[in-house]
C-alpha cells in the first residue's frame, strides 16, 4: 500500500459500508501486484457496494432490462448493473466475488445460448459505455464497450473510415469482436478481432477484488491475443476497445434474388468456387430460404460494373433479380438493417466452417432441409472467406483460428412472436430437431465451429472453436483468472499446471 495516496485512502475508507474498491487498493496485501502486472491471488480488497444504474427484480423495468435478443432463453438475475464508468464494473466484480454471487458479462444481449445472463446472479452490463474517440491522423478509434455494431459503423462512416463488423447492427461490438467477428469487410480488412489493437479490461484481482488492465501489443500482449477470438466472458470485462481503422469512402452493394430453389445447385456451386477466390474487396453471403435464394455482396471502393463482372459466373445462372446501390458504407449498412421488433422472438443456429467445396450431395442436404423447414424464417446462411485479409494474423497474433476456411455456414431458424411469451412453444421442439438433424447431416463436409454462434451440444467444442490454441488459452486463463471467476457453460477452464 506504499504508493496509495492519502486522498485515495480517504475515498476508500470514508464511504464505510459503501466502500469503493479501488483498482490496486488492497487490504493486507503487501506485494499485491506482481512483476507481470497481474495481482497476486491471495490479497484481499475492502468491501464493495454496487454503483452505476442498478436494476433489481422489484424495479418496474426489470423484465426489459433482463430480456435478451433471443427470447428462447429467459433468466431471472438477482441484480443487473448498467455500468456508467469503468469503476462501476470494478465495484460490481468485486461485490460479486465478495458475496459469492454468479456473474455474467453483457453488452449487446445477442448471446445465442443466453449466456450473458444468469438466474440468481449479477449481470454486469457495459451497454451504456458509449464513448467514441476517433483519431483520423493515426487511423485509430477507441470506443466504449457498449456500442452496438450500427453505432460503430455510423461513427466511423462519418469520417469515411471502417473496421470489420458483423452484419446485424443491433449486435454488440464487444461480443462480436471478442469472439472473432466477420462480415462483408472480412476479406478486405480481416476479422473484427484482427482490427483490435488494444482494450481496457477489468479482471479479477487477489482473493476477492478487481482491477483495471490496459492491454495492447506491448502490455499484456498474451491477453490481447486471447481477446482476439476467445474474449467473450472468459478473462474479464472489457470496458473499451481500440481499433485500427481503414479508409473506406464508398461501396457497391448488390442484392440478388432467385425465386424458388431450382437454381440452388448451380448457384451454390458457382458461389463457392468464385466468391472465396475473387478480389478481396468483395465480401458476400448466400442465404437459402424455403422459397428463394439470396446473394448479398459488398465491393469496397468499387463500381457497379466491376461488381457485376466479379460476380458474373453467378449472376449468369437462371434469371435473378439484381439491384445495385453505390453509397457510403455507413449508409449502406444502415439500409440493410431489419428492426428487431420485426424479427421472430426465438432463434436457434448451428455454426460450421468449411475448407473444401461442398460436393453435390451436401448441396442436396441443404435443399432437402430447406424444403421441410419448420418456419418461414428458416435459412441456410454462408459467408465467403477464402483468399482474403483474414488469412493473415494481426501483429501479435490472435486466438481466432479459422483463417483457411473457404466459407462459414449455419442453418438457422426463427419462430414465435416478440412480446407474446410462449407464442412459439409448439414449434420449439420441431425447430430444435430440425437444426440438430440439419447440422448433423452436414457434418461430413464441415470442420470447426464459431464461438460467437455456440453449439451447445457439441463434443469437443474447445478444439472446434479454437483448434490448437485452446491449450494456450487455458494457460492465459490461469494467469489472469486463476480462481475461474469468469465461468459459464462453455467457458475456458484455467490450466492446472
Ligand atoms: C441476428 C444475429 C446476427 C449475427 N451476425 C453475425 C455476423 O454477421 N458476424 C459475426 O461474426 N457474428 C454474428 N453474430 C454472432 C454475434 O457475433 C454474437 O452473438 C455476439 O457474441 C453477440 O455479442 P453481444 O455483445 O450482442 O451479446 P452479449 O449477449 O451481450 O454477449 C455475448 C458474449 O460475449 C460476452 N461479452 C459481451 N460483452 C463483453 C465484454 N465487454 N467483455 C467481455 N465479455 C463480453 C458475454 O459474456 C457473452 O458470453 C450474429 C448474432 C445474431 C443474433
Amino acid at each position: 500500500m506504499g504508493d496509495l495516496s492519502r486522498r485515495d485512502l480517504l475515498r476508500a475508507t470514508a464511504v464505510g459500508a459503501g466502500a469503493v474498491a479501488l483498482p490496486g487498493v488492497l487490504v493486507g496485501g503487501s506485494s499485491a501486484i506482481a512483476a507481470d502486472g497481474v495481482g497476486s491471488s491471495d490479497a484481499t480488497y475492502p468491501p464493495a457496494t454496487l454503483t452505476g444504474r442498478i436494476v433489481r427484480p422489484q424495479s418496474p423495468d426489470y423484465a426489459q432490462a433482463s430480456i435478451g435478443w433471443d427470447e428462447l432463453f429467459v433468466r431471472y438475475p438477482l441484480v443487473i448493473v448498467f455500468a456508467q464508468e469503468t469503476q462501476d464494473v470494478v465495484n460490481a466484480l468485486t461485490w460479486a466475488r465478495q458475496h459469492d454471487v454468479a456473474l455474467r458479462v453483457r453488452s449487446g444481449r445477442h448471446s445465442l445460448e443466453g449466456w450473458s445472463n444468469v438466474d440468481n446472479g449479477i449481470v454486469i452490463d457495459v451497454s451504456e459505455l458509449k464513448d467514441v474517440h476517433i483519431d483520423t491522423a493515426t487511423r485509430t478509434a477507441k470506443v466504449g464497450a457498449g456500442l452496438n455494431q450500427s453505432e460503430a459503423v455510423t461513427a466511423l462512416g462519418e469520417h469515411d473510415l471502417a473496421a470489420t463488423t458483423g452484419t446485424e447492427g443491433s449486435v454488440g461490438l464487444s461480443g462480436a469482436t471478442l469472439g472473432g467477428g466477420f462480415g462483408f469487410l472480412t476479406r478486405y480488412l480481416g476479422m473484427a478481432c484482427d482490427n483490435l489493437i488494444g482494450a481496457e479490461i477489468v479482471v479479477a484481482a487477489g482473493a476477492n477484488g478487481a482491477r483495471v488492465l490496459e492491454v495492447d501489443p506491448w502490455n499484456h500482449s498474451d491477453l490481447l491475443w486471447a481477446l482476439r477470438g476467445a474474449g467473450n466472458g472468459n478473462f474479464g470485462i472489457v470496458t473499451s476497445l481500440t481499433y485500427e481503422v481503414a479508409p473506406l469512402k464508398s461501396v457497391a452493394y448488390l442484392q440478388v434474388t432467385w425465386p424458388g430453389l431450382d437454381d440452388l445447385h448451380e448457384v451454390f456451386d458457382a458461389w463457392q468456387r468464385v466468391a472465396p477466390f475473387t478480389d478481396p474487396r468483395l465480401g458476400s453471403q448466400v442465404e437459402v430460404h424455403p422459397n428463394e435464394i439470396l446473394l448479398f455482396a459488398v465491393l469496397a471502393e468499387g463500381s457497379e460494373a466491376e461488381a457485376r463482372k466479379l460476380l458474373a459466373p453467378i449472376l449468369s445462372i437462371g434469371n435473378p433479380t439484381v439491384t445495385v446501390q453505390i453509397d457510403g458504407w455507413g449508409d449502406t449498412y444502415a439500409g440493410f438493417q431489419i428492426p428487431t421488433d420485426d424479427e421472430p422472438a426465438n432463434w436457434k443456429f448451428f455454426s460450421q466452417f468449411t475448407r473444401e467445396p461442398f460436393p453435390e450431395k451436401a448441396i442436396s442436404v441443404v435443399r432437402e432441409f430447406m424444403e421441410k423447414s419448420p418456419s418461414p424464417d428458416s435459412n441456410f446462411f454462408t459467408q465467403a472467406f477464402g483468399k482474403g485479409a483474414q488469412r493473415q494474423e494481426p501483429f501479435g497474433g490472435a486466438a481466432f483460428p479459422h483463417r483457411d476456411a473457404l466459407f462459414y455456414s449455419e442453418p438457422g431458424v426463427g419462430w414465435g412472436t416478440r412480446g407474446e411469451p410462449n407464442s412459439g412453444d409448439a414449434v420449439t421442439p420441431i425447430a430444435q430437431t430440425w437444426i440438430a438433424e440439419f447440422s448433423q447431416a452436414l457434418r461430413p463436409y464441415v470442420d470447426g465451429a464459431y464461438v460467437n454462434v455456440p453449439n451447445i451440444g457439441m463434443a469437443e467444442w474447445e478444439t472446434a472453436y479454437w483448434g490448437r490454441n485452446f491449450q494456450r488459452l487455458r494457460k492465459i486463463k490461469a494467469k489472469y483468472d486463476p480462481h475461474n471467476v469468469f465461468q459459464y457453460e462453455q467457458s475456458i477452464p484455467p490450466a492446472t499446471h
